[in-house]
């Protein structure tokens, strides 16, 4: 019999979603986190941080457009965009496809998942290379708080809320990217599974509806991400991400479409309860 080598992210301690493994290509303890990149059968090459799927070459697409697109195609014109995490750059390429932006701010705290994304995803990280992006290694929160109106948008591209990450969830972090943005700009953060991350989801959307004047909540599927159904919190000061207002978005996209961009709004009913007392915006 062959052997095979397995690997399991446990999405619950009762769940687990199980990879058959080609060979393990690097793994590193940082000064913040365990990493490793796989390379498996079914979605390609993987990167896990603290024993969680960060992405796969196969699915990777969907985050990264939605995460990107939505706050951006909201905005009518997105010059300055910071990310907070999002060391693999995928969020960096596709936001660099707006002929508008003018400058891209990338803060992660982790230079080892810079080097691992450039060494070992190249067509994920290949923005890195654009004169418009200039990449920090530095704590997201802190970045932050030291701005004051400079940003058209900010994406937090996040881990799951442990070590480093946490503060990046709280309503002093709400609070700090308000004042960071321009009068009229977009926030946007993922904010995990409806149907794993209830209690976090609805934390969340509270916390960002009580500083931004207004707040919604979009999904997407992401088969590698626990539960498959994702979903982002969005905080805008003057924009309807409803009624997008972006021009040149862009076209090489495999997941976003306009019509995808208003779809996605619309809730499932145990989502749209599960904010029911946080005043939803899009009760459709
Ligand atoms: N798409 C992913 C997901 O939802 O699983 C997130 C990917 S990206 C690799 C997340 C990054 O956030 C990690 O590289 C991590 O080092 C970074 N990060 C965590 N906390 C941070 C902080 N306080 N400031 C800046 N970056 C942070």
């Amino acid at each position: 019999m062959q052997t095979e080598l397995w690997y399991t992210e446990k999405q619950t301690p009762n769940l687990g979603l199980s990879c058959k493994v080609k060979e393990t290509l690097y793994f590193a303890k940082t000064d913040y986190q365990e990493m490793a990149v796989l390379d498996t059968i079914q979605f390609g090459r993987m990167l896990v941080l603290d024993g969680m799927v960060q992405l796969t070459v196969a699915d990777e697409f969907v985050y990264h457009e939605m995460i990107s697109h939505i706050p951006l195609a909201t905005h009518p014109c997105p010059r300055n965009v910071l990310v907070v995490g999002g060391g693999d750059g995928g969020a960096v390429r596709e936001i660099v496809k707006y002929p508008q932006v003018e400058k891209v701010t990338l803060v992660e705290i982790d230079a080892k998942v810079i080097e691992a994304a450039r060494r070992f995803f190249p067509e994920i990280s290949s923005a890195f290379s654009d004169p418009r992006v200039e990449i920090k290694i530095a704590d997201g929160i802190e970045y932050v708080r030291s701005l004051e109106s400079t940003c058209d948008v900010i994406i937090v591209d996040s881990t799951e809320p442990v070590g480093p990450a946490v503060g990046l969830f709280g309503s002093p972090f709400y609070e700090g990217a308000f004042r960071a943005l321009k009068p009229d700009g977009i926030f946007v953060a993922q904010t995990e599974s409806p149907f794993f991350n209830a209690d976090l989801i609805r934390t969340v959307f509270r916390r960002i509806k009580t500083v931004f004047p207004q707040a919604y909540l979009y999904l997407a599927s992401v088969p590698t991400y626990p539960s498959g159904l994702w979903s982002f919190t969005l905080g805008s000061k003057k924009y309807n991400p409803l009624e997008p207002e972006g021009k040149n978005i862009p076209q090489d996209t495999r997941y976003y479409t306009a019509g995808l961009h208003r779809s996605s709004f619309t809730l499932p009913r145990f989502v749209r309860d599960l904010l029911a007392d946080e005043h939803c915006e899009h009760e459709s």
